[in-house]
């Protein structure tokens, strides 16, 4: 599958795009294709294709990794076989940014997941081995992006972090966009602890504010509570958030 996103779009407006660059296509859409973003999926909010790298290898064995000049463990992917899959996809026109998941990219932020859900989709390409040959990302102009600090075998399980984040966010995928006003990272707090029935388990009550009804109160207790969250977990986000003031 190698279809192109710009010929997707039907009557104008043209749903929000991803293709993903994997030597493992068959693992998708995987989550992605259960509960809000799987809806979204079948219902044509946003649009997801894989390309199966091996399928532009050069020679019969379907290589696409080769020893690290240089030496060392491991091996490193090809650029010629990686530069030929992305152009498969067509030319990066339209703004749509591509990005090789990778531990030494910027951590992904909630504000850089806005602006991506804001634009027209993503290119992703997901790295095996010891990663890949850097002339292809400067070639190719693709950005590196990570999911966090640590190491995981392949860039598929971070690309589907990167899409189901960006995707809840499209309009009509989740059902009230207010739930989305005050999660964790707007205003960079995290978000404060929820209750539900029953009231009392196992000998734990909901807290007294959140029954009384006064709504002003408990908007009070929330922000409290989300700045203690914040402040005790999270000394870098309370930092920017008292910066924000
Ligand atoms: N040798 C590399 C790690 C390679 S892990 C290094 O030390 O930096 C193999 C692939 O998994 C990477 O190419 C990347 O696509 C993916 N990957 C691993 N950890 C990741 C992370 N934290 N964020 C995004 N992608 C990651």
């Amino acid at each position: 599958m190698t279809a192109d996103w710009r010929e997707s779009g039907q009557s104008g407006a043209r749903p929000w795009s991803v293709h993903v660059l994997t030597l493992y296509p068959e693992v998708f859409p995987g989550p992605l294709g259960a509960a809000l973003a799987g809806r979204g999926l079948d219902s044509g909010l946003w649009r997801l294709e894989t390309v199966d790298i091996r399928r532009f290898a050069r020679d019969k064995h379907g290589t696409v990794d080769d020893h690290p000049f240089g030496g060392g463990v491991g091996m490193v992917m090809r650029p010629d076989v990686l530069a030929a899959a992305i152009d498969s996809v067509g030319p990066a026109e339209g703004g749509v940014p591509r990005f090789l998941l990778s531990p030494r990219g910027a951590p992904l932020t909630q504000e850089q997941v806005k602006a991506l859900a804001d634009g027209p989709g993503i290119m992703l390409i997901c790295g095996r081995f010891e990663g890949v040959d850097e002339r292809v990302l400067e070639g190719r102009g693709a950005a590196e992006l990570s999911v966090g600090d640590y190491v995981l075998s392949g860039g598929e399980i971070a690309a589907m972090a990167v899409i189901d984040a960006c995707v809840r966010l499209l309009p009509g995928v989740v059902g009230r966009p207010s739930s989305l006003v005050e999660e964790s990272f707007e205003d960079d707090l995290l978000e404060y602890p929820q209750y539900t029935r029953p009231r009392l388990f196992e000998g734990r009550a909901v807290p007294e504010v959140l029954l009384s009804g006064d709504h002003a109160a408990i908007d009070a207790w929330r922000r409290a509570q989300a700045e203690h969250v914040t402040r005790t977990r999270r000394a870098d986000l309370w930092a920017r958030h008292q910066a924000r003031r």
